[in-house]
């Protein structure tokens, strides 16, 4: 259904009552009953009326409903069942305190029936080049739910549990309604247990019979050398408590690498300059290059080396086990913009050189000038 709310689809108003709701579902049922209407489209939307009042007439789904909005429910319906909210709303929680760094995905599985596993949880941690490119370890602090502690997670005061009895345990009850036009029998979420067919013997007050208790806790992450932004770690385990007896769900960790002032990287290779003088650049000579984690590297600049060329440092790039990648330094031929008298003369001395052999053959100085010159637009 494309258009509009299940209000929408319904014709009610967003405070409807539930006899409003179920009035106009049974005007609008019997209008769209395929049986009746001959209309093109009536059973496409016989069928969202339906999808509609199973939801607004089930008051777990419909506040669901309205926190989430219809297009989130909707898309939370199709990966897995999320109907019913745990016997005390549990399912609100799961949308309550995240912030930003947060989203809960809709843990797979878990039809309608039974116990259902723990939702996954997504932390966005960023972490600096250097990091990435060395590995680390950090602590995290999520926010999850676990197993109450005063009732183990049972939701029961006094930690048992016993089958639904206006389901018998099966989780879904009989609607049968009787219309002008015959029965129809439809199978619904046993609005006691939510899906369940179990129910605490005495609800705990303390997490309010949901069996879970939300906590702070304290995550070590351990990110290896060749993370990069966009790598997901997955801790299994430390997601969110699921029902009673049922799996808990899975943190995942997504990874931003930050920028760094002096290095950049492509694959596993980092990137980094260094300026040098002409003259450097023309009888070649050394320089220190520091590298990522703050060592200081001799690097040999050969003689005649161009401007924006690439040297090699192997193995100081990123740490990936096995074969780790290079840092390549790029170079930049600066020339000086205040010099000495005696420098003066002596470049004067040089481009006296360079006239001398010849126009044909363009000299160091002038061809380095005009590789600036146009490297700079
Ligand atoms: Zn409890
Ligand atoms: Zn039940």
């Amino acid at each position: 259904m494309s258009a509009g709310s299940y209000y929408d689809v319904l014709g009610v108003a967003r405070d409807a009552g539930e006899q409003e709701i179920k009035k106009a579902y049974r005007n609008l049922a019997r209008k769209y009953h395929p049986d009746v209407c001959k209309e093109p489209g009536a059973e496409e939307k016989f069928k969202d009326i339906n999808e509609a009042y199973s939801v607004l007439s089930d008051p777990q789904k419909r506040a669901q409903y309205d926190n989430i909005g219809h297009d989130a429910f909707k898309n939370a319906s199709k990966g897995s069942y999320t109907g019913g909210g745990g016997y005390g709303g549990g399912f609100q929680a799961d949308f309550s305190g995240f912030g930003d760094i947060f989203d809960t995905f809709f843990g797979g599985g878990g039809g309608p029936k039974g116990p259902r596993p723990g939702a996954d949880l997504l932390y966005r941690l960023s972490i600096s080049l250097k990091d990435a490119a060395f590995g680390t370890e950090r602590e995290i602090e999520v926010m999850h739910s676990e197993s109450c502690p005063e009732c183990d997670g049972t939701g029961s005061k006094n930690k048992k549990i016993r089958v639904c009895p206006k389901c018998g345990g099966s989780g879904q009850i009989r609607q049968v309604n009787q219309s002008l036009f015959g029965q129809f029998v439809r199978m619904t979420t046993c609005p006691d247990c939510g899906g369940r067919g179990k129910i605490p013997e005495e609800i705990c007050r303390r997490c309010g019979g949901s069996g879970h208790a939300r906590v702070k806790r304290k995550v070590d992450v351990h990110i290896p050398p060749g993370a990069d932004t966009g790598t997901r770690l997955r801790m299994e385990g430390y997601g969110e408590a699921g029902d009673y007896g049922a799996q808990v769900g899975d943190l995942y960790i997504e990874l931003l690498v930050e920028n760094h002032p002096r290095f950049t990287r492509s694959g596993d290779n980092l990137e980094t300059e260094i300026q040098i003088s002409p003259a450097q650049a023309a009888v070649g000579s050394s320089s220190e290059v520091k590298t990522i984690d703050d060592r200081t590297v001799e690097l040999t600049i050969p003689a005649g080396i161009q401007h924006g060329t690439a040297l090699r440092i192997p193995g100081e790039g990123v740490r990936r086990r096995g074969h780790p990648g290079n840092l390549l330094v790029r170079v930049r031929i600066v020339v000086p913009k205040n010099i000495s008298d005696e420098e003066k003369e002596l470049y004067q001395k040089l481009l006296a050189i360079e006239k001398k052999k010849g126009p044909e053959k363009k000299g160091f100085f002038k061809d380095f000038v005009d590789k600036v010159m146009g490297q700079e637009d």
